[in-house]
């Protein structure tokens, strides 16, 4: 051990990263620690580790007196009151890397499910059925696919995408020209990925400007028969407009990784038949947990030993 100090890991991470922070640092692995016990104990801690289910709230961190570091093993960061963390001087990471791969090929999954309509032959054969004759499906093959935002994420999917031998086009406003090309993709503006393409899949964060990007007035200007994929952000999404888009006809499919109000129970737009919907699994796979770990783990031991930081939030 070269840290001085503890580490609480409060979440379920991959052992790899486990191990890699009992390497260096005192490690106490609660997770299932709840509000109440968290509040009682975090002021013995100079690192904490979290995923989604501990909310690292104002309170949490005022009783966090020796608290140096919030270590998120994945992206989102809407469970740490950022704001606060940056007042008391905590330091907060994450492993924005670790799900880049596995979110992109679930969306190549959801564009070959929605072409060929995977869930929906295989629910028909369960039955019984043999269901060939309402399934002629389409190919990739030639399609254009239109992205919003060409992160880490939406340039995996582009990759994949011209390897089927599909065009790419793009719209991503904090992105060159350049830099778009460089990640395989023509830039565009978003009236022409909405107006001219196949397949739109949506790659941004949540904020106040992708709040409902992807509403009434965006589906009305889409070819008809199009089909909209969303492995980000619930929220970017107006899913009352999709529902509406799906029952007209206007939208072929829609395939959802991610919703508005999580879980969304069997509702309207779940049960659709043309909807294909997953459990916010994007960054599901063993590899990206692993990754998403280990990462977290370097992260936060680079942290407490004053080391350089590679994905510092606050
Ligand atoms: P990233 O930060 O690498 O990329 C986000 C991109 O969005 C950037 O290129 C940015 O310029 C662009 N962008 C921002 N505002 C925009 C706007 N108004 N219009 C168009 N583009 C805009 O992020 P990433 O790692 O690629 O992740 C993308 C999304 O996927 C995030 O919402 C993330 O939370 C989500 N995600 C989901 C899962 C899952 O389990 N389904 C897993 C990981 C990430």
């Amino acid at each position: 051990m070269s840290v001085r100090g503890r580490v609480l890991v409060a979440d379920t991470i991959a052992a790899a990263g486990v191990e890699k922070l009992r390497q260096a640092v005192g490690v106490d692995v609660r997770t299932d620690i709840d509000a109440r016990e968290l509040l009682k104990v975090i002021g013995d801690y100079r690192g904490l580790v979290v995923r989604s289910r501990t909310k690292v709230t104002a309170e949490v961190v005022a009783a966090a007196t020796k608290l140096e570091v919030v270590g998120r093993a994945g992206v989102g960061v809407d469970n740490i009151d950022l704001e606060a963390c940056k007042h008391h001087g905590i330091t907060v990471v994450n492993s924005p890397m670790a799900a880049s791969v596995a979110v992109a090929e679930l969306t190549l999954a959801f564009m070959l499910c929605l072409a060929r309509r995977v869930p929906f032959a295989d629910t028909r054969m369960k039955q019984g059925e043999w269901p060939k004759k309402q399934l002629k499906g389409v190919e990739l093959d030639g399609k254009t696919l239109g992205l919003i935002a060409v992160g880490r994420i939406g340039s995996e999917v582009a990759r994949r995408a011209i390897a089927f031998g599909m065009r790419v086009i793009a719209y991503d406003p904090y992105l060159s020209a350049d830099e778009m090309r460089v990640r395989n993709v023509e830039p565009a503006t978003l009236e022409t990925v909405l107006s001219a393409v196949d397949y739109i899949s949506v790659h941004t964060p949540l904020t106040d400007e992708t709040h409902h990007m992807i509403n009434a007035a965006a589906i009305d200007a889409m070819r008809d028969g199009v089909r909209i994929l969303c492995g980000a952000r619930g929220g970017v999404i107006d899913e009352t407009a999709l529902l509406a888009g799906l029952e007209s006809g206007k939208v072929a499919g829609a395939a959802l990784d991610v919703f508005e109000s999580e879980p969304p129970g069997a509702s309207a737009l779940v049960k659709h038949p043309h909807v294909i919907a997953t459990a916010h699994i994007g960054a599901q796979t063993r590899e990206a947990q692993d990754r998403a770990g280990l990462d977290v783990a370097a992260e936060v031991i680079s942290a407490l030993s004053g080391a350089e930081l590679r994905w510092k939030v606050v």
